[in-house]
């Protein structure tokens, strides 16, 4: 089997690029490395791969380079390539958003339609929502009604596969809900908790606390979209949540539990574009794929903080030896 994975240098996608590889895929990962967080980060989330001869990396943006060539055999194919986060997607920072997540999902829908790719999922977002009204939130029945123009994007994804649907290119949308685990990405509320909840920057707590997520470990999301790949029967759109809401004052909590020490927390004014609570029923997933979130939020956080203090470790250890080696 080859899939093609856009974004695959970032949080999800290196996941996920492992997890196949792992079951005998042969990957290409496409990833332009785009600034929204350090090149390093992304090369690190890599390092697994490296040698692998069941993967190659393409280094390319999905909104301006051609496509045909990578296609022409015919992959399913993964699109993750996204300017993701809600606030940057306000006010200027929002022609980015309009390039990596439109311009490059219209492109690269066009390109598989055209080469006859059998499937494409991609990712949607749990932001299409925005405040509902009743929870949780049903593909079916909700109304789609984002509060940021990051969620417009989603939301417009999700229109762009409905046209290219309709011309015979099978499309399914993955819905994530907050998706966390090692590697998330550094703007991440859990990641910027489990930093300070391990001697980095006080944590900055936006708004009271009481906002509500759905939060879902990386594995499962990661599980969601390899059913997604090959499963018979899908729908184009799917909610992969966790399961398991908790406000972040309760995250805040259970991280103080988990380190034996309170979480340093600075509060500021909540932010724009913020959702009081994300919880979505997974039954679709669940019944076409038969998928089901496994990761307790206690054992997910674990993983993180986990990873977080190793690579705080590693990053200790490499500056003693840079002072060890200036003073030789
Ligand atoms: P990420 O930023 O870690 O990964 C995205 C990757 O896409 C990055 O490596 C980036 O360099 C790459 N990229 C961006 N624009 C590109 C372009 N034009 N061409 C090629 N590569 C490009 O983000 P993530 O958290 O792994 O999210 C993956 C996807 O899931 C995104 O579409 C995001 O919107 C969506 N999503 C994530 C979450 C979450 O909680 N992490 C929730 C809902 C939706």
């Amino acid at each position: 089997m080859r899939a093609v994975i856009t974004g695959s240098a970032g949080f999800i996608g290196s996941h996920l690029a492992e997890r196949l590889v792992a079951e005998g895929w042969w990957v290409t990962g496409v990833d332009s490395f785009s600034p929204f967080y350090a090149t390093a980060d992304k090369e690190a989330n890599l390092a697994g791969l490296v040698g692998e001869r069941r993967f190659d990396l393409v280094r390319a943006d999905v909104a301006t380079t051609p496509l045909h060539k990578l296609l022409a055999d015919r992959p399913l194919i993964v699109h993750l390539a996204a300017q993701p986060g809600v606030l940057g997607s306000f006010g200027t920072g929002f022609n980015q958003y309009l390039q990596d997540n439109l311009l490059a999902t219209q492109r690269l829908f066009e390109a598989a339609a055209s080469a006859g790719c059998p499937r494409v999922v991609y990712a949607s977002s749990s932001s299409v929502y925005g405040d509902a009204e009743a929870y949780p939130c049903f593909e079916d029945y909700t109304p789609t009604r984002p509060r940021s123009p990051y969620g417009v994007t989603k939301q417009a994804c999700e229109k762009l596969a409905e046209v290219y649907a309709g011309m015979g290119l099978p499309t399914v949308g993955m819905r994530f809900f907050t998706v966390y685990g090692p590697r998330q990405r550094p703007d991440m509320a859990i990641r910027r908790l489990c930093e300070a909840a391990t001697g980095g920057p006080h944590f900055t707590l936006r708004g009271d606390g009481s906002q509500i997520r759905d939060f879902t470990h990386v594995h499962d999301a990661v599980d969601a979209v390899v059913k997604a790949l090959t499963a018979d029967h899908i729908d184009p759109v799917l909610n992969i949540g966790g399961g398991e809401e908790a406000s972040m004052l309760e995250v805040i909590r259970l991280l103080g539990q988990m380190t034996g020490r309170a979480v340093p927390v600075e509060r500021q004014a909540t932010q724009i574009g913020d959702v009081r609570r994300t919880a979505g029923d997974t039954g679709k997933a669940r019944r076409g794929l038969g998928w089901r979130p496994r990761v307790a939020l206690r054992d997910g956080l674990r993983t993180e903080l986990d990873w977080v203090r190793e690579r705080r470790e590693a990053d200790v250890t490499a500056d003693i030896s840079l002072i060890a080696g200036r003073a030789s």
